[in-house]
């Protein structure tokens, strides 16, 4: 994700310290305003004890006197000589059940001037005062900090419409500067071609795409790409992320939902873009752990994607790495039927994307960006925007003109080998074995009369974990297998594992995933279907919920359970030297292909069967060369 040119409307923290920030700006206002008040009051007149009056008094020293209901208020001569502004005036509590009247009496007839008033009484506006210095305070400080948190200075925006949502008028991306994946950008060119002309589809009656997932690894270019659809139909292009729906009070999220809708319903035709769905769009069933918020504000999406007029042009575009874990209401037809798939760029993919980036950049001579292609086998295309972005840092550190390959080379290390993703980039060694793995598990299948199709090899790493894979496609969907193509499946299963060991003399790490897939179809066979020798047809398994997962459970003596182990060694053995034996009356075919393949890093099942088959007529007829 480039976050660069976007400017969030708004940054709100988790409301929970919020409140924490508000109690104690509460507290401390009450304190100083209480302060205040004191030092205010305190520096009107001096309290005194009762006697200092006496001693006043009796010593002839009183100037004027003040009595207030439950103080006296007095001035010694001293001080009355002096100008107003410096007198000091004392007080002192006037003793209860004391005749106020009869004192004021007695000090008139000593020449004492009496009930003038010594000390403005303003201890009431003191306190009002205090008090509006007390609010202004606690008021400027929860306005600064809900500016803090907003960026705009809303009071109270807690259950507010704010969402980290941005909107650009005009995303200046188009499909230029998106490099590779020409299958999305065909995909999307219906929905750019309908933003343009809403009106040829809906003459027609033909109901227009309200959304499309874009589902790839992350730095993959959805974002991108999203931005470019927006960018060739010319629209306004909204972008959210899913995750800023989620908060932590009810409804929030889904007030969010309905306000982006709105908000884009008024710019229509635009683009909405949700990035990581995943995070609202969750599966509701408690697998992967729902919540009430989350199932909130994925109700209210729905809602509104089906409310939307969709001839309005307006069309909604999400992004997902995951899109096993979606809810399937979101799938549905009418909302993000459309499945786009972004995909890790090959090395075609990954030079485009090196030259799209190093347009702007002055390179100098030297430079061989298909060498840099062929090394970042797995980089997506965030990465190698990084990467050329820290070639020109470097060259402009070391103060040349040009970008040079050693720039390239150097930044390789620190923007791809350096970092996590470390694992996904091979060495030429890992490769080759990855290479020779995958083409392994597809000698052995094509090798085969019963076996599926492939359509695809590929030694591009996967996020997922997988280093490259073989694709499959079955012709009709099955429902029914026999025993003979569980065979076969396992043997190509065990492929992979075969062709490291036979090429390399080594087990790799990489064939784990396949090594239990085919224990698990093993296993049934033993356990559920009845396909082994020595149980014959018992089935010593049960099957527990079938219609969630169809987990099965072994249910049975120990005796069994150990012949069931034994069984299942037996088939996975004798399937994987099966293919190993294969592979080995096929060794000069293994090698032919795997170096296609790591050059090329993706074949296709016909450039396979090209290989298996060489295209001269009679060939057709022998295609199974099997044992
Ligand atoms: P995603 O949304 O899939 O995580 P982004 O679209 O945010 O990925 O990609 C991040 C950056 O990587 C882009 O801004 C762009 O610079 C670069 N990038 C990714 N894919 C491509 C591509 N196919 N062509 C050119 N640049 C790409
Ligand atoms: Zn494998």
């Amino acid at each position: 994700m480039d976050n660069n040119n976007k400017k969030p409307e708004n940054n709100d923290k988790k409301p929970k310290s919020r409140i924490w920030i508000i109690l104690i700006i509460t507290a401390a206002t009450l304190l100083i305003g209480t302060w205040i008040y004191n030092a205010i009051s305190a520096s009107q007149y001096i309290e005194k004890d009762f006697s200092h009056f006496l001693e006043v008094k009796n010593s002839d020293n009183l100037a004027e006197v003040e009595l207030r209901h439950d103080r006296i208020v007095y001035l010694t001569k001293e001080e009355s000589k002096k100008p107003a502004a410096q007198q000091k005036a004392f007080y002192t509590g006037l003793p209860t059940g004391s005749d106020t009247y009869a004192l004021a009496e007695e000090l008139n007839d000593t020449g004492v001037k009496v009930n003038r008033q010594i000390v403005e009484d303003n201890s009431g506006i003191m306190m009002i005062l205090s008090y509006v210095v007390m609010f202004a305070v606690l008021f400027g400080g929860m306005s600064l900090i809900s500016r803090r948190l907003n960026g705009e200075g809303m009071m109270g925006s807690v259950g507010g419409n704010k969402a980290k949502m941005y909107m650009e008028k005009q995303t200046g991306v188009t499909f230029k500067d998106v490099a590779g994946q020409d299958e999305a950008k065909e995909s999307l060119q219906e929905i750019i071609d309908f933003l343009h002309n809403p009106q040829k589809y809906t003459e027609i009656g033909a109901k227009l795409p309200k959304g499309a997932l874009l589902v790839g690894s992350p730095g993959t270019g959805k974002t991108l790409l999203a931005k470019a659809v927006a960018g060739e139909a010319n629209v306004p292009f909204f972008s959210i992320s899913g995750s800023d729906f989620v908060e932590m009070f009810v409804g929030v999220g889904a007030s969010r939902v309905r306000s982006l809708f709105q908000q884009a319903a008024k710019v229509a035709p635009c683009i909405i873009f949700i990035d990581e769905i995943d995070a609202v769009g969750r599966s509701r069933d408690s697998r992967y752990g729902g919540n009430t918020e989350q199932e909130q504000t994925l109700n209210q999406l729905l809602g509104e994607i089906d409310g939307f007029d969709s001839s309005k042009g307006i069309v909604c575009l999400a992004a997902t790495n995951r899109p096993e874990i979606l809810d399937k209401a979101l799938l549905r037809p009418g909302r993000f039927d459309r499945r786009i798939i972004v995909d890790t760029p090959n090395l075609q993919g990954r030079l485009d994307t090196l030259k799209v980036h190093t347009k702007k950049i002055k390179l100098s001579e030297d430079v061989d960006l298909h060498k840099i292609a062929q090394a970042t086998a797995g980089a997506v295309g965030a990465d190698l925007a990084n990467l050329v972005n820290e070639a020109a840092l470097r060259a402009v550190r070391q103060g040349r003109q040009a970008v040079n390959q050693e720039d390239l080379l150097v930044s390789f290390e620190v923007v791809i080998a350096g970092t996590e993703k470390k694992h996904t980039v091979l060495t030429d060694t890992e490769k080759r074995m990855v290479a020779y793995h995958e083409v392994g598990h597809a000698l052995v299948s094509a090798l085969e009369k019963e076996s599926t199709p492939i359509t695809k090899i590929t030694i591009v790493p996967h996020t997922s974990g997988a280093l490259g894979y073989t694709l499959y496609l079955p012709e009709d969907e099955k429902y029914l297998s026999t025993k003979d193509e569980l065979l076969v499946e396992l043997r190509s299963l065990l492929g992979g594992r075969a062709a490291e060991q036979l090429v390399f003399g080594v087990q790799t790490t990489g064939a784990s995933n396949d090594i239990q897939r085919a224990t698990d179809i093993a296993k049934k066979m033993v356990t559920l279907y009845g396909m082994s020798d020595a149980l014959g047809m018992m089935a010593p398994a049960t099957v527990q919920h079938q219609y969630l997962e169809g987990n099965a459970y072994l249910d049975c003596s120990q005796e069994t359970s150990a012949i069931v182990d034994k069984e299942i060694k037996t088939i996975l053995e004798k399937c994987y030297n099966d293919a190993k034996k294969l592979l080995e009356n096929n060794r000069p075919l293994l090698d032919e292909i795997s170096m296609y393949l790591l050059t090329k890093e993706t074949i296709t099942g016909e450039e396979l069967m090209a290989f298996i088959n060489p295209p001269v007529p009679e060939s057709k007829d022998e295609e199974t060369d099997t044992e």
